[in-house]
């Protein structure tokens, strides 16, 4: 078969017409054949049972019954008329209605004839009743084709409401499996197919569609998931692969005097081996002539910042200008405290810029970028806008980088006349299944361990009556010395509201707490940045024993001698939030604890958040969780979920064969990096295909 046939736009094909193609291509972007062949049942219909009358179950599957129509009668109704037909086997009775058709069904309905009956039941009225029963003569039912499995494609209520039924697209299916004699070129190669007994194409194709066991839907199902997944991951490793040897980087050859003098001088602790081994990946990259983009995974406090330090200092060493870009204020301000403290040591010169930096401060900054006076910008979105420009930035940073898009990551690409070397770090752990799939083009360097004499957080939930307990809890904590956090949910639909919970939450802490005894904090996203700071100040110079908050502390606030945090109505945090808020204690050598607060009324969601919250510590775990939770969409915003529009594969479910997927991705493209040997032509016919007519390498910017 030629491929280009199934190019042929879906109007072509018999039965479907201008009309149709128009709602096809508006509601399930089906715009040629190929689209149609690629448009993949959600589930199938077991239609290799039958049922009796007798044994009818109260569940929600669908059942095939064999019977009669004894008599039909129209009911009239406040809402309108519906039709009811009595259903006969030789096990007892049920009713068949309809509220829509009714007509058709009066004019069309053959009463005490054999039907095979196929729906859902309800429990009605003390009868079984199917509305809307797909029916056929028995003795058709018996000639007919058998197909086991029957497929239920996608659909929308336009569709149905054009006529586009289930049954309407598989007979569209059917037209266009005669029309091409059910034979497709293969798009796999016969290594892969034999290495891992894949289905052909073609017969992967008829039995995604037509089903003739479950057995064969099975394995139509996994090689279809797998080329899917194979032609993905090609793409991806191809983008790395260009990217290293066309993407000149300045190359940092020299580990010079400032990392040398830094590192045996100047390091506050001795590095974990998680971190000496991700600065050696980091120097190789920036040691090589190809620009970095690199992502740096480490769970809270697993101390990704010195590693940033090191790098740029690296970056320093070869004569180039550095940058790290931090989500919040808060946390571009501690960067900054903490890094200049460090780098003021060597004489290394290191400016702030956030949005609350005086414009004669800031004219400052950028005059001594610009003439290289300045090795090192910290800040926050600021240091994005058009007037800041370096010298010759080498090396530009992001931390948490969950909060930027890729639109804002490639703006600091652009500031350059070369693209700087990209570091991201992120602290919510990206699940390893999605990192492979939407950074499969990004190398991932990963900080497995924690800086050593940590005690793993104790993590409880309790219920808001038990608040009296978690204050005596609190007061202990403090008389030994601790610091406490209690943070409040902001969310933007209801500011008004957690605002009020908020400012009610602290003066019931500020009655329990007094003055003179107890100090208190309050940040909170309504206070002006300088209070904010100055609050903020407070406690981390120990002079405030609690911080009440909103979700402001979220990233990266480092004050190790705080011991609990508490998390009030903990079920309306998402799982990676609360893990970063957790991550704010156990930083000292003192035993912490998170103390999760909710009411009595939990969904079973929240319940599963907070029970995973209590009984892992492991940032990857919970992310896991949270992308089985929440989806790998709304995990990673609308911009990225482009990727995961897959039509057949699923990125959680089907990891096992992503896996597999990459490996021989990489395998091929290790042997024939250019795929030119005729063994892979038709990999490469394929990927010109998907790229030609399928926009589908747009992935990720
Ligand atoms: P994160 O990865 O969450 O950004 P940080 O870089 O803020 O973590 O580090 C968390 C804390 O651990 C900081 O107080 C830091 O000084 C400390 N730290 C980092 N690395 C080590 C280490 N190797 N040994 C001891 N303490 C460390
Ligand atoms: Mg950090």
């Amino acid at each position: 078969m030629d491929p280009n046939f199934l190019q042929t736009p879906i109007t072509y094909l018999k039965g479907v017409g201008p009309n149709r193609a128009e709602t096809l291509e508006g509601e399930l972007g089906i715009r040629t054949y190929q689209d149609l062949l690629n448009l993949f049942p959600n589930r199938y219909l077991d239609k290799t049972q039958y049922y009796k009358v007798s044994q009818l179950q109260r569940s929600s599957a669908d059942v095939q019954v064999v019977g009669k129509v004894i008599n039909i009668k129209t009911i009239e109704q406040k809402k309108g008329k519906r039709l009811v037909a009595t259903f006969v086997d030789d096990t007892g009775k049920m009713e068949l209605v309809w509220f829509r058709g009714q007509k058709w069904i009066r004019e069309n309905l053959k009463l005490n004839i054999p039907y095979v009956i196929f729906g859902k039941c309800n429990w009605y009225n003390g009868v079984f009743s199917m509305p809307h029963p797909e029916m056929e003569l028995l003795a058709d039912h018996q000639k007919g084709l058998k197909i086991a499995m029957q497929p239920i494609y996608p659909s929308t209520e336009k569709l149905s409401a054009k006529g586009i039924t289930n049954r309407a697209i598989s007979k569209m299916m059917q037209q266009l499996f005669l029309d091409t004699k059910g034979n497709f070129s293969e798009t796999l190669t016969e290594a892969i197919l034999q290495d891992l007994k894949l289905l052909p194409k073609s017969e992967s194709l008829l039995n995604i569609h037509f089903p003739k066991s479950q057995e064969l839907l099975a394995k139509a199902q996994f090689r279809l998931k797998f080329e899917e997944l194979f032609y993905i991951q090609l793409q991806l490793i191809t983008k790395k692969i260009i990217r290293k040897q066309k993407i000149k980087g300045f190359p940092f050859d020299q580990v010079g005097e400032r990392f040398n003098e830094f590192y045996e001088e100047h390091l506050p602790f001795e590095l974990t081996g998680a971190q000496k081994r991700v600065i050696k990946e980091i120097r190789h990259d920036l040691g090589s002539n190809a620009q970095m983009n690199r992502l740096l995974q480490g769970d809270v406090g697993s101390g990704k910042t010195i590693v940033a330090v090191m790098c740029m200092l690296l970056a320093i060493d070869n004569g180039y200008q550095a940058c790290l870009m931090a989500p919040t204020e808060i946390l571009a301000n501690q960067h900054y405290a903490g890094i200049k403290a460090l780098l003021d040591k060597i004489g290394i010169s290191c400016a702030i810029l956030t949005g609350s930096v005086k414009k004669s401060a800031r004219k400052i900054i950028h005059e001594q970028l610009e003439t290289g006076e300045l090795h090192i910008l910290i800040g926050t979105h600021a240091l994005l806008e058009d007037k800041v420009q370096y010298k010759n930035l080498g090396l530009a940073i992001i931390d948490e980088q969950h909060r930027f898009g890729v639109a804002q990551r490639s703006k600091l690409w652009h500031k350059n006349e070369y693209p700087p070397h990209i570091l991201v770090m992120t602290a919510t752990p990206i699940p390893r299944t999605l990192a492979m799939s939407l950074y499969g083009d990004l190398d991932i360097s990963i900080i497995d361990e924690l800086p050593p004499g940590r005690k793993p957080i104790k993590t409880v939930h309790r219920f808001d009556a038990n608040r009296l307990k978690v204050f005596r809890f609190i007061r202990d904590e403090i008389n030994k010395g601790r610091q406490v956090y209690i943070v409040y949910p902001l969310i933007q639909e209801s500011e008004a509201l957690d605002y009020k919970d908020l400012m009610d939450g602290f003066e019931s802490i500020a009655r329990d707490f007094p003055l003179p005894d107890y100090q208190i904090s309050i940040v909170h996203g309504k206070m002006k940045p300088a209070d904010k700071d100055y609050e903020m100040e407070r406690f981390v110079k120990g002079e405030t024993q609690i911080m009440v908050a909103t979700t402001v502390i979220e990233v990266g606030v480092n004050v190790p001698n705080a011991s609990v945090m508490i998390i009030e109505s903990a079920e309306r945090f998402g799982l990676s939030q609360l893990h970063q808020l957790r991550g704010r204690v156990g930083r000292g050598a003192d035993q912490s604890f998170c103390i999760l607060m909710t009411g009595h009324k939990l969904s079973a969601e929240a319940k599963t958040r907070l029970e995973t919250m209590v009984s892992s510590n492991d940032g990857f775990e919970i992310a896991e969780v949270d992308l089985r939770l929440r989806g790998p969409g709304d995990i990673m915003g609308t911009q990225q979920s482009g990727v995961l529009n897959l039509k057949i594969a699923d990125i959680i479910k089907d990891n096992d064969i992503l896996k597999s997927a990459r490996y021989y991705a990489l395998q091929l493209l290790k042997s024939d990096p250019t795929l030119e040997k005729p063994d892979n032509s038709v990999v490469r016919f394929t990927y010109a295909q998907l790229a030609k007519y399928r926009n589908i390498w747009n992935y990720i910017s």
